[in-house]
Order: C-alpha cells, then structure tokens, then sequence
C-alpha cells in the first residue's frame, strides 16, 4: 500500500491498518529504522505491567505499571 508523506513529514495510516493493529487515537507506536536504511517499521506499544506482563487494569505504583495481582503482592511485601 502506497501511502504519502504530507509537507510537515506525518502519514495516514490506512483505515485497514489502524483496524487490524489496534491503533487508536492516542495509541503509542514505536518506530524503529529497518536494517540497511529501507525504511522504518511501526509497532503498537501494549502497555503491560512490569511485573508479570499483564495487560489489563494496570495502575502506576511509584512510577511503574502494575495489574491488580502485582499491586497485590507488592503492598502485602511492604508492610
Ligand atoms: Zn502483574
């Protein structure tokens, strides 16, 4: 797919892409360069928790990610 480059450098991701990669409005992407200067990938970043790499209800505990379960565990550890 042919995509162009507007005057301020941006590109539209396809309605097709953004559906099939989850890429929503104020999603995060990290774009990396591909090997021998071809062109650049774009990956989704799934904030996970850094812990145990949960998705889902993660919540920031001293400026780290955590699900519920690790939040758990880590405040039991505390005390
Ligand atoms: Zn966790």
């Amino acid at each position: 797919m042919i995509v162009k480059i507007d005057s301020i450098g941006r590109i539209l991701i396809p309605k097709k892409y953004r559906e099939e990669f989850n890429l929503n409005p104020n999603s995060e992407a990290n774009m990396l360069p591909l090997p021998d200067g071809i062109g650049v990938s774009l990956f989704r970043l799934v904030p996970r928790c850094a812990n145990c790499g949960e998705e889902k209800e993660l919540e920031k505990f001293e400026n780290i990610s955590l699900c519920p379960t690790c939040r758990r565990v880590l405040k039991y550890a505390l005390k």
